[in-house]
């Protein structure tokens, strides 16, 4: 998974920012491997959504983000 790197901080983010907590405007891409910590499953999901959807708490370094885990058959 991509994610946007403040190049003053070093701080991680999974969408591109305009601008840093820190007030930098400068980024770089990086691939970084991303590890799952919850993962919830919805029964019944939202209008729109495939019968099942689950949802996992991911972590790539210090940076959290919510990822939808999708059915995988
Ligand atoms: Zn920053």
């Amino acid at each position: 998974m991509i994610v946007y790197v403040c190049n003053s901080c070093g701080k991680g983010y999974f969408e591109p920012r305009g601008i840093c907590k820190c007030g930098s405007d400068s980024f770089r891409e990086e691939e970084r491997e991303t590890k799952r910590l919850h993962c919830v499953k919805l029964l019944v999901p939202p209008a729109g959504f495939p019968e099942q959807v689950e949802f996992c708490l991911s972590s790539a370094g210090d940076t959290r983000v919510l990822e939808l885990g999708g059915s995988r058959e």
